[in-house]
């Protein structure tokens, strides 16, 4: 990681989970656990080992994963009017999903009868299209324009022939986080700190094309893992006319930043 663009991680894996006092389903899934895996054969759990968290997850959607002997349930925040059986039967299901295991007809059937229910239906397309949406503000900045950029760095090094993305400038100055490309939104967003006469037009440059790069050269996935700067992204990323002088200028960037905290501090 260079530090200047996002971790490419899911939407919305970041933002914190509602607080919600929840010893009640952590007691619920604890009864699935001693029912589904019998003789505690691949988990022995307290209650306590089971974090239940309802989230704001765009959609209907569930998670669970274990890790290090505890297990992590995130619940769609659309079920937290769910009647207890509705909760109690998503338990049964979400464990025997862990545990590779087919889940019992009886709890399939409550449970689809509560998230396909019409008002569920309707909340969960709500939240799927607001929740969902990309912020998009405008690539026309205060003194740089990102289609423009593009277009010439698109010239330059691809023939123009890469796809053009939705180009945005980002909301927040943000200063940690200089670029970003979403591949699910087909977004590149710079951030708005650099829309500066402060801010050579080269390194806005080389920040674009960086983050072009991500649309050349799609993750690889080794082992379960993404790889995102490919031995190839590296190379051809030095290809870029001022490679040397925006490595300068980043670590000037990131000292700065380093600078500030410090102060904070
Ligand atoms: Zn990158």
């Amino acid at each position: 990681m260079t530090g200047y663009h996002a971790p490419h991680k899911m939407a919305n894996e970041s933002s914190p989970a509602m607080p919600q006092s929840n010893l009640h389903l952590q007691r619920v899934f604890h009864d699935a656990f001693r029912q589904l895996d019998r003789g505690q054969r691949r988990f022995r759990l307290n209650v306590a080992d089971i974090e239940v968290k309802f989230y704001p997850y765009a959609g209907l959607h569930h998670t669970i994963r274990a890790r290090s002997g505890r297990v992590y349930v995130r619940l769609s925040d659309l079920f937290q009017t769910a009647p207890p059986e509705v909760i109690r039967a998503l338990a049964f299901l979400l464990v025997a999903r862990l545990l590779s295991r087919k889940a019992p007809v009886a709890h399939e059937r409550v449970y689809r009868a509560f998230a396909f229910s019409p008002e569920i239906l309707r909340a969960s397309d709500l939240a799927r299209r607001q929740r969902g949406r990309k912020v998009i503000s405008s690539a026309q900045g205060r003194i740089y324009d990102l289609e423009k950029i593009f277009a010439r760095l698109n010239r330059r090094y691809f023939d123009s022939e890469l796809p053009k993305p939705v180009l945005t400038w980002s909301r927040r100055k943000s200063r940690s986080i200089l670029g970003h490309h979403d591949t699910a939104h087909d977004t590149i967003t710079i951030s708005k700190a650099l829309d500066s006469g402060e801010v050579p037009e080269w390194f806005i440059e080389y920040i674009v094309f960086h983050e072009m790069l991500h649309i050349k050269h799609p993750a690889r996935v080794i082992n379960g893992r993404r790889y995102y700067h490919t031995r190839a992204f590296r190379s051809e990323e030095q290809g870029f006319k001022h490679y040397r002088q925006s490595q300068e200028w980043l670590d000037r960037v990131i000292r700065r930043r380093h600078e500030v905290r410090a102060r904070a501090a």
